[in-house]
């Protein structure tokens, strides 16, 4: 048992008005029992004890402390009769078990009993465990005072409320163990925003110790934007409060300040301490350290980054590789091995669609003169300017390949006959017009042709070359079109060319070589039709070798005794004829590309050459006999 020496607490107020309420309550029913009485009658005191809601013993000093009297509530309280305690001692000895601490406190009560005899008033209260009948202990406070030569001992039972604090200490302390100790810091702050509590794990956390934590403003312990933020919570949980709703928080990321002037990141969880009408009175915090968790994001997203960047660079190495793989160095345009493969691609997707796909060979004209005149570098910077000058003429499904050396390659998807003839022409037109650095003019002959059903790619690649190659042999600076074996042209607005074929040679060298002469003169006629310079010249030029050439083969037919000498040299004159009427229509700017044709195409080749001369033919070939007359049929 411990008796606890405190100040008079609100409930002895209570009792020691009591008991002074008792002396007056005995005074006035014992009359007997002045100053000089020593005893009351019992049963008397007895019923005045009944009454009364408290505890109430009373005992007699002079008379070995007996037992006078106690009432039900006694009883009640410990389950002692007057019978069960006879004396204080008696009482002592059951209600205080341990002997010494018995003898302690009936020593203690002796003393104050007797002081209460000499000097009255009312004993100082205290605190005692006592053990009921029934074995159980109870906690009570107790008051002395003298009344009437007796001791009236009066009890307050405290023992469920005991109990309770003990249960709250022992709760407070635990959870103040669990905060003190806790590896979060766990904090209260009261709703005006300041701190009342924060755990000692703050310090290793931020340097801060507690204390300084508690007078520093909560300002002060935020990086400033986690400041801004963690004030909005704070606002909005005041409003909520004042509003009456539960408070939802959600969890924040701060950033704590330390002490050294660095920051730490922390997860702030919060939620309300409420009083008993579930009001928020305090917040409580918990801060967890996830500067782990924000260095591993960090970290994870440079790892993104540089894993990004490696990725990028990557596929930029990758571009430069394919672009090394499929580009010429020297003219950027794409290389043999890219066309060929696109070529194959595109020519099985043309057939695939039954859409037309056109091919373009361009080869640079006497390329070797001129490197070996303004040097390779010249040339070098001529084939780098050519094939840009091209590519700006193109769609962007075209594709431009150096085929080799100064010949180029265009594949032209969605794209027929005419058309690719047209863009042939343009780029010749447009190479034969430019200016080269260096080098000044220079021109290229082409060969263009049309995919055919089913072609395969090296025969068409080959009947363009062949094209090519006509157009190099009939004098370069030309578009020639790879058409059926029998057509002397194509008939292809804005380039038609005439094209020789083995079969229009009759065996005479002379004449044969005049006749290609005369292809290539016409060619060049129709080439020069849009532009009145060089159509006179040209018209000029082909006008004096036909004139010449059919004075040789009338000779040449004469001399071989050609019967139809005479029809045929009439069929010349009118060919001369027509021939001066356009060139008075030239001089009068009034010739057109389709007169030109007309008369080039129909009169000369397909009447003249193909009909008239290949009446002759027959004279010359080699099982003819030499003066031979008949007509070839
Ligand atoms: P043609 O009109 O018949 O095509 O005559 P050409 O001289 O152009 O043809 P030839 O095939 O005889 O000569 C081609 C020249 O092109 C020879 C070669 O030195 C030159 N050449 C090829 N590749 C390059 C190059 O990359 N740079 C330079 N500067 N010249 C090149
Ligand atoms: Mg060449
Ligand atoms: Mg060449």
């Amino acid at each position: 048992m411990t008796e606890t020496a405190r100040p008079p607490s609100p409930a002895d107020t209570d009792l020691l008005g009591l008991l002074a309420q008792l002396d007056t309550l005995i005074e006035r029913h014992l009359p007997a029992a002045g100053p000089g009485a020593t005893r009351a009658p019992p049963e008397t005191l007895q019923r005045v004890l009944a009454d009364l809601p408290v505890p109430i013993v009373c005992f007699d000093p002079p008379h070995g402390h007996a037992t006078r009297s106690l009432n039900p509530r006694f009883t009640e309280l410990f389950g002692y009769t007057l019978a069960d305690i006879p004396s204080l001692t008696a009482f002592a000895a059951q209600a205080l078990p341990d002997a010494a601490e018995r003898a302690q406190v009936l020593q203690a009560w002796e003393a104050g009993f007797a002081r209460l005899r000499t000097a009255g008033g009312t004993m100082a209260p205290g605190e005692y465990r006592l053990r009921c009948k029934d074995g159980s202990t109870r906690e009570v406070r107790i008051c002395g005072q003298i009344v009437a030569d007796r001791v009236l001992i009066a009890f307050m039972d405290l023992t469920v409320q005991k109990r309770m604090l003990a249960e709250l200490r022992l709760s407070e302390r635990r959870h103040r163990l669990l905060a003190d100790h806790a590896a979060d810091v766990i904090w209260t702050l009261d709703l005006a925003g300041g701190l009342t509590y924060i755990s000692p794990s703050i310090e290793r956390l931020t340097g801060y110790t507690p204390q300084e934590c508690l007078q520093l403003p909560l300002e002060a312990l935020f990086a400033a934007s986690s400041w801004s933020r963690l004030e909005q919570a704070l606002a909005q949980a005041r409003a909520d409060q004042r509003a009456g709703r539960p408070l939802q928080i959600p969890p924040l990321e701060l950033e704590r300040r330390c002490k050294d002037g660095t920051c730490v990141w922390v997860e702030l969880t919060m939620s309300a301490i409420t009083d008993g009408d579930d009001r928020c009175v305090e917040l409580l915090g918990i801060s967890r350290d996830i500067c782990a968790r924000k260095h591993a994001e960090a970290q994870l997203q440079q790892a993104r980054a540089a894993a990004e960047a490696a990725t990028r660079a990557l596929q930029a190495a990758n571009a430069e590789l394919r672009e090394l793989a499929t580009k010429d160095a020297l003219t950027g345009a794409w290389n043999r091995r890219y066309f060929e493969h696109t070529a194959a691609a595109e020519r099985t997707r043309a057939q695939r669609h039954g859409t037309p796909l056109s091919l373009i060979l361009l080869d640079i004209d006497h390329f070797k003169a001129i490197n070996d005149r303004f040097g390779h570098q010249a040339g070098d910077a001529a084939l780098v300017a050519l094939s840009a000058l091209v590519r700006a003429d193109l769609r962007r499904s075209d594709v431009l390949a150096r085929w080799g050396g100064e010949e180029f390659a265009l594949l032209l998807p969605h794209c027929d006959l005419q058309g690719a003839a047209c863009v042939a022409e343009k780029l010749r037109a447009e190479l034969a017009a430019a200016t080269f650095a260096t080098i000044g003019s220079l021109s290229a002959s082409f060969g263009v042709g049309q995919l055919r059903p089913g072609e395969t790619l090296d025969a068409w690649i080959k009947r363009v070359d062949d094209a090519l190659y006509a157009a190099k042999h009939a004098g370069r600076n030309q578009v020639v079109i790879a058409g059926a074996e029998d057509a002397p042209v194509e008939p292809v607005a804005g380039a038609l060319r005439l094209i020789w074929k083995p079969t229009y040679a009759c065996g005479e060298p002379r004449i044969d070589q005049e006749h290609r002469e005369l292809f290539s003169l016409a060619n060049a006629l129709i080439a020069a039709a849009g532009n009145p310079d060089s159509l006179l010249p040209a018209l000029e030029a082909f006008m004096t070798h036909a004139v010449a050439h059919f004075a040789h083969e009338e000779a040449i037919l004469r001399e071989r005794g050609y019967a139809d000498l005479a029809a045929h040299a009439a069929a010349h004159r009118r060919l001369i004829e027509h021939a001066q009427g356009m060139r008075a229509q030239a001089e009068a700017g009034a010739i057109g590309v389709g007169e030109l044709v007309e008369f080039l195409y129909r009169d000369l080749v397909a009447r003249h050459l193909l009909q008239e001369d290949a009446r002759f033919f027959g004279l010359f070939s080699p099982s003819a006999p030499p003066s031979a007359s008949s007509r070839p049929h």
